[in-house]
């Protein structure tokens, strides 16, 4: 009985020089003296081997063991808890923070948002349509005869003969698509991706991005279109640029116009962009052929209407000064990373 309350007792001195302070070393703690095996359930068995009267008064020491075994991993397990808390709340706040990723908007659909934006201002609507197209649609409705050099297999990727489908190689099929649906007036711009089989360079693409647009009305006349192309650009490239029409020829419109604008690069003192002409062509118009017109079933002697078609990328160029069509789809960050910001 002597050696148990010895035990006892280097027990207790052992609990009270406990220094644990973390969550693993109080559950050890409580493994030990508290667990299924652990020493208070040793010392509480042996009682049986207690004689009888001492029983009642080494009980008593037992259980105080026991209370104070208790009571200490308590007290253990709550300071542990305040210094857990404590760590957490000693965190520094003002650290700065883990950086996030933020993208920019593509150059090009930046300028494509510009033009639909400007567009939209004078009541144009946006039209989509498919970038796979058939042959009516692309060519036949478009007033371009069998054997136009646009329909060569040279010029054109074909997807499919018999029917024949094709990747469309200029957003006029949207157009088409929208007069075969839409009886005029009709107002509305088609931006989308085109395809054309030309070899890569800084100059070509095989495949590039149009903005087309489409006013079909009564009484819609060559003034309207210059008008509505003259607010376009001083939108687009401010009010001082100047623009000049020269005679051309489409299949789908008639009479037809190419215009320029003064260079915005040498301000029309001679570069290689302008080729030293200080005019710089940006797009192509005109007033809607009356074959195409029938083609929809459009009265081509009651309406009138034109039509224009710009490359986004031509834009761009102007814009940003950007040499090389490949970059635009080079995906490479050193390029993208320099739009950051524009919207
Ligand atoms: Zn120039």
């Amino acid at each position: 009985m002597e050696e148990l309350l010895q035990k006892i007792e280097v027990y207790k001195a052992e609990i009270a020089a406990f220094t644990g302070s973390n969550t693993d070393e109080v559950e050890a703690f409580r493994i030990k003296y508290l667990g299924t095996n652990g020493l208070v359930k040793t010392v509480m068995g042996e009682m049986k081997n207690v004689p009888n009267e001492n029983k009642r008064e080494f009980g008593q020491i037992l259980n105080n063991f026991k209370i104070f075994v208790q009571d200490s991993y308590d007290i253990l397990k709550e300071k542990t808890a305040e210094t857990e808390n404590k760590i957490e709340h000693n965190f520094d706040w003002s650290l700065p923070g883990n950086p996030v990723v933020v993208g920019t908007r593509h150059p090009l659909n930046i300028i494509r948002n510009q033009i639909v934006s400007i567009f939209q201002k004078i009541g144009f609507a946006v039209s989509e349509g498919p970038e796979i197209e058939d042959d009516w649609h692309n060519f036949g409705a478009m007033n371009l005869p069998e054997d136009h050099p646009a329909r060569d297999m040279q010029d054109t990727f074909y997807v499919n003969q018999n029917p024949i489908w094709l990747l469309r190689t200029h957003t006029s099929s949207v157009q088409a698509r929208v007069m075969q649906h839409q009886k005029p007036p009709i107002r509305v711009i088609c931006p989308g991706r085109v395809y054309r089989n030309e070899t890569i360079s800084a100059r070509a693409h095989c495949f590039f991005h149009q903005v087309e647009g489409l006013y079909i009305d009564e009484n819609v006349s060559f003034a309207d279109l210059k008008q509505t192309l003259y607010f376009f650009v001083q939108e687009m490239f401010g009010k001082d640029v100047k623009v000049r029409f020269r005679p051309s020829y489409f299949p789908f419109t008639e009479p037809s116009a190419e215009m320029d604008i003064s260079c915005l690069i040498c301000e029309s003192k001679g570069c290689n962009v302008c080729k030293h002409s200080g005019w710089v062509e940006i797009l192509g118009s005109g007033m809607v052929h009356p074959n195409v017109l029938e083609n929809f079933g459009i009265d081509s002697n009651k309406y009138t209407g034109f039509a224009f078609g710009m490359g986004v990328e031509r834009i761009a160029q102007l814009k940003y000064r950007v040499n090389d069509l490949r970059l635009y789809s080079q995906n490479d960050i050193r390029f993208l990373k320099q739009f950051m910001g524009v919207v």
